[in-house]
């Protein structure tokens, strides 16, 4: 990194704070030479790499649009997928992976959708995990109810 005042090569890095949504990182810099100070602000680029073997960008977006599908009739808010698309995008920002495949979104999405809206997360999770019978659809239920029987009662307000 440059300094942006004299162009000197080389720079101390005197401060480092990620970001809010822990998706940069912000470094406060000084110059050894001249002694001026600026800041950088690295974003790690994360792609997605389609079947078609295409590689594009991560769009939130396009997490939310797969989502909505899914979340029709359901009392799900435009909110509600923003939050989870960026629920998703830091999972897998979390595992260091600069490149993922559909596979690894639709996975990353299955566990805030379930504590979205749980019918949403059924149909979501019949689409994406190519659901063959009923059988599919009653081990997943099975799996949700065992989940609601191992956590505490929810407080009646
Ligand atoms: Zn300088």
């Amino acid at each position: 990194m440059h300094c942006p005042f004299c162009r000197h090569p080389d720079s101390r890095v005197i401060d480092s704070r990620t970001s809010d949504d822990g998706l940069s990182i912000r470094r406060r810099r000084q110059c050894p030479q001249c002694g001026g100070r600026f800041s950088t602000i690295e974003t790690a680029s994360l792609n997605v790499i389609k079947r078609s073997g295409v590689v594009e960008p991560f769009s939130r977006e396009k997490v939310m649009s797969g989502v909505r599908k899914a979340c029709q009739g359901r009392p799900v808010t435009e909110g509600d997928l923003a939050l989870l698309a960026q629920a998703v995008e830091e999972a897998v920002r979390q595992t260091g992976a600069s490149q993922v495949d559909t596979n690894e979104i639709g996975l990353a999405i299955l566990g805030p959708l379930r504590e979205l809206d749980e019918v949403a997360y059924l149909r979501f999770a019949s689409v994406y995990q190519a659901f063959e019978s009923l059988e599919d659809f009653e081990s997943s239920i099975a799996a949700l109810r065992a989940d609601h029987a191992s956590r505490p009662a929810p407080r009646a307000d």
